[in-house]
């Protein structure tokens, strides 16, 4: 693809730039989008059928910095269609039909203490550091929301993972062992 600058504007194949229009505009060009992020991901998983795939959203994260509740939601609720859109993928496609985990997770909260800095996270929030995890497949049992009982930890969640495909993960560096709650 090239790219060419004139005093009319960039052109691409004879198409000029200014008029060039996609049917996903970007709503913040500093955001990673992820309705192309997941469109990406829906078919390179389609196409290819990897055994494993990790998918990062960003929408969430970089609303909340900005402070822009209504876009903070309208993204938390279009992520919940995604991942119901990508189960109903899971559960449709003969090699991943109940033979596939899904889970969902964060790398931070937001904390709640201080409800004016709900916008940040990091050290310096308090409970920022309280994560949560969905795990949805063959092995898990249903067993809805647990909020009490034993503490787990983000450094499990590799471990969680290797199990699942039956294997034991091992590093150069201290990690969590599996979540055993999330499989029978
Ligand atoms: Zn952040």
């Amino acid at each position: 693809m090239n790219f060419k600058c004139s005093n009319t504007g960039a052109s691409c194949g004879g198409v000029n730039y200014e008029t060039w229009e996609t049917s996903c505009p970007p709503p913040d060009p500093w955001a990673m989008v992820d309705t192309i992020t997941y469109h990406f991901a829906k078919e390179y998983i389609h196409r290819n059928h990897p055994r494993f795939a990790f998918i990062g959203f960003d929408e969430t994260d970089h609303y909340g910095h900005e402070g822009q509740y209504d876009a903070y939601l309208a993204t938390a609720n279009m992520l919940d269609n995604y991942m119901k859109d990508l189960w109903d993928m899971i559960q449709t496609d003969p090699q991943y039909k109940d033979k596939t985990t899904l889970i969902i997770t964060c790398d931070h909260g937001r904390g709640h203490a201080g409800k004016t800095f709900w916008h940040h996270h990091g050290p310096l929030v308090r409970d920022a550091h309280q994560v949560w995890m969905a795990v949805i497949g063959p092995d898990t049992p249903a067993k809805g929301e647990l909020s009490k009982g034993k503490h787990y930890y983000t450094n499990q969640i590799a471990a969680t993972i290797a199990k699942f495909f039956g294997l034991n993960y091992t590093t150069d560096h201290s990690v969590g062992k599996a979540i055993d709650v999330v499989m029978q």
